[in-house]
C-alpha cells in the first residue's frame, strides 16, 4: 500500500494547504531503516500566528455559534472517515514510528469510537441551576469552551494522542492547532486530509510542523490561545508551564512515568509475565504508561524471572511491516543512544543488563535495541529512578507490602501502577496508597478513552480522556438574576 503522499508535505492553515513561510522544509525517517521517508514544510513564526488567527476566526465567526448536534453530526462523519482510513494510518504509523503492524492496526481500532464517544457526551456539557438563599434569584452555571487550543503531540503514539485531544476539545466547542512531533508528523497529516472531507469550516482544526523551540514555543505563547494540551517529557512540561505562566492560560500537561509493576508471591504469576513483558516490547517500551520498575517479592523472585526470561527470549525483534514481528525500533539515532547511555549507566551503578531475543537480518541497519532487563537493581539508581523510554526494566526484590508501597511510591512520576495479589484487601490498600493517577490491579494498564487519564506528582497536570477531558476543555461560569426587577 503507498501510503506516503505527494511531499513536501504542506501546512494546513484555515482554508489552506501551503509551504512554510520561508520554504523551509526538514526529513522524517523510517527507524527500521534509518532512511528518508518523506519532506515535511516547517512552519515560521509567522506561519503559526495565521494558524491561530484562522483558528480564532473560525472560533468567532462559526464553531462558537454551533449547536451540539452539528458538532456531534461533524464528529461521527470523521470517525466514519477513520474507520476507512484506519489501515492507511496504521501503515504511516509503522513506517514513521517503527510500530509493528500489528500493533499500529490494534493501537488505531479504539480511535473511531473514541471520535463517537466525545460525539455522544456532547448534550452533557450543560450547566445547572442552583438553588441559592434568596427566592427571587435565579443562579444558574454555563459550561463554555475557552477558545484556540494549541493541542501538542510527542512521537510515541502520534495518532491515539492525537485523537484523544482533539474530539474533546472539539466536542466542547473550541478550535485547534495541532503540532505533531517533528519526528512523527506524517499520520497527522493524513488525519488533516480528513476534516475538509467530514465537513468542517475551514480553520476549525489547523496543523503546523516544526520544532518545538520555535513552532511549539510561538504557538503556547500566543496571546489568543488560551489553553495548551501538551503531551510529552516533563522537562518540556515545566518549560510550556513557565511560557504560559504570565498570561495564566489553562495548561494540561501528560508528562513522563516510571511506573511500577509490584508482584506478590500469591500472584497469578503467567499473567503478571505476559504483563511485564508487554510493557517492555510494546512499542519498543517508548510507553509513558510502561511499567519499567519491576518490584518483585523475594520469595517469587526466582520464579517470576525464569518465566519472564523464557518469554523474552523467543521475541522477534525486526521489520516493523512483518506481521510476525513482536518489537521493531526505537523511533531515532537520539532515542537509541539514551537508551544505551542508561544500560551502561545501570552497569557503573551495580546492576547486571541482560538482553534477550536477536535482531533479525536486515532489519539491524534501524535503530534496534534488544528487549533489556537490569537485574539485581536497587530502587535509588538512576536508571530506576529516570525515564529512559525505552524496552528497559529494573528489577528489584522487596519483602512485604509495606516496603512494596515505599518502593512503588519512590519516584517523582506518578503516572501509572499496576500489581497482581490475589489477596483483595491488600490489593485495595496498596491501590489507596499508591501515588498515582491510575492503577490496575491483576491486569495491566490500557488506558481507554472513555476513562480519566492523568498523572500525579511529575508525571502531569489535569486529566484527558472521559467526561473529565470535557471539563479540562471547558470554562464554568456563573449568572445570577434578581427576578424581582
Ligand atoms: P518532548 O517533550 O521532547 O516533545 C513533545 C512535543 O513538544 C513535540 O511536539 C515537541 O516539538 C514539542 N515541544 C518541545 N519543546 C517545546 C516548547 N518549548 N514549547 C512547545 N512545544 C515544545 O517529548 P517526546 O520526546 O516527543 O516524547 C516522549 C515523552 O513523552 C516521554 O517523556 C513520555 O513519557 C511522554 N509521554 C507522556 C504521555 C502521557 O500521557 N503522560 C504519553 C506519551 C508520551
Amino acid at each position: 500500500m503507498n501510503v506516503i503522499e505527494s511531499q513536501p508535505y504542506k501546512l494546513l492553515i484555515g482554508e489552506c494547504w501551503r509551504e512554510g513561510g520561508e520554504g523551509r522544509t526538514f526529513d522524517t525517517l523510517n527507524p527500521a531503516t534509518a532512511q528518508v521517508l518523506a519532506q515535511v514544510h516547517e512552519a515560521t513564526e509567522e506561519d503559526v500566528d495565521a494558524a491561530v488567527l484562522a483558528a480564532h476566526e473560525a472560533y468567532q465567526k462559526h464553531w462558537s455559534k454551533t449547536n451540539p448536534a452539528q458538532r456531534g453530526r461533524l464528529l461521527r462523519r470523521l470517525a466514519e472517515l477513520f474507520e476507512r482510513d484506519r489501515e492507511k494510518i496504521a501503515w504511516i504509523e509503522t513506517l514513521n514510528v517503527g510500530k509493528p503492524i500489528t500493533h499500529s492496526l490494534e493501537s488505531l481500532k479504539a480511535m473511531p469510537s473514541s471520535l463517537a464517544y466525545f460525539a455522544g457526551i456532547i448534550p452533557a456539557v450543560r450547566g445547572e441551576t442552583i438553588p441559592v438563599a434568596s427566592h427571587d434569584v435565579l443562579n444558574y452555571t454555563l459550561r463554555e469552551p475557552l477558545g484556540v487550543c494549541a493541542l501538542i503531540m510527542p512521537w510515541n503514539y502520534p495518532m491515539t494522542l492525537t485523537v484523544n485531544k482533539l474530539a474533546p476539545a472539539l466536542a466542547a466547542g473550541n478550535t485547534v492547532i495541532l503540532k505533531p512531533s517533528e519526528v512523527t508528523p506524517l499520520s497527522t497529516m493524513a488525519l488533516a486530509r480528513l476534516f475538509e472531507e467530514a465537513g468542517f469550516p475551514p480553520g476549525v482544526v489547523n496543523v503546523v510542523n516544526g520544532p518545538g523551540a520555535t513552532v511549539g514555543e510561538r504557538l503556547v505563547t500566543h496571546p489568543l490561545v488560551s489553553r495548551v494540551s501538551f503531551t510529552g517529557g516533563t522537562v518540556t512540561g515545566a518549560r510550556i508551564l513557565a511560557s504560559t505562566a504570565s498570561d495564566v492560560k489553562r495548561v494540561t500537561l501528560e508528562l513522563g512515568g516510571k511506573s511500577p509493576l509490584i508482584v506478590f508471591d500469591d500472584a497469578a504469576l503467567d499473567k503478571a509475565v505476559a504483563v511485564a513483558a508487554g510493557d517492555l516490547i510494546k512499542n519498543s517500551g517508548q510507553v509513558c504508561i510502561a511499567c519499567t520498575r519491576l518490584l518483585v517479592q523475594e520469595t517469587v523472585r526466582d520464579e517470576f524471572l525464569g518465566r519472564l526470561q523464557t518469554r523474552l527470549e523467543a521475541v522477534r525483534v525486526g521489520s516493523p511491516e512483518d506481521p510476525a514481528t513482536d518489537m521493531g525500533p526505537l523511533v531515532s539515532a537520539t532515542q537509541k543512544q539514551r537508551v544505551e547511555e542508561y544500560i551502561r549507566i545501570a552497569e557503573n551503578e551495580g546492576a547486571r543488563p541482560v538482553q534477550y531475543g536477536a535482531v533479525e537480518g536486515a532489519a539491524a541497519a534501524g535503530f534496534f535495541v534488544r528487549p533489556t532487563l537490569l537485574l539485581d537493581s536497587a530502587a535509588d539508581m538512576r536508571s530506576a529512578q529516570e525515564e529512559i523510554f525505552g524496552p528497559v526494566q529494573s528489577v528489584i526484590s522487596f519483602r512485604d507490602e509495606s516496603q512494596a508501597l515505599h518502593l512503588a511510591n519512590q519516584s517523582r512520576y506518578g503516572l501509572a501502577a499496576v500489581l497482581f495479589t490475589r489477596d483483595g484487601g491488600r490489593a485495595l490498600r496498596m491501590a489507596r496508597g499508591i501515588q498515582s493517577g491510575s492503577v490496575a490491579i491483576n491486569t495491566g494498564v490500557r488506558t481507554s478513552f472513555d476513562a480519566p487519564f492523568g498523572g500525579y506528582k511529575q508525571s502531569g497536570i489535569g486529566k484527558e480522556r472521559g467526561l473529565e477531558a470535557i471539563y479540562e476543555n471547558t470554562q464554568l461560569k456563573n449568572v445570577k438574576y434578581d427576578m424581582s426587577e
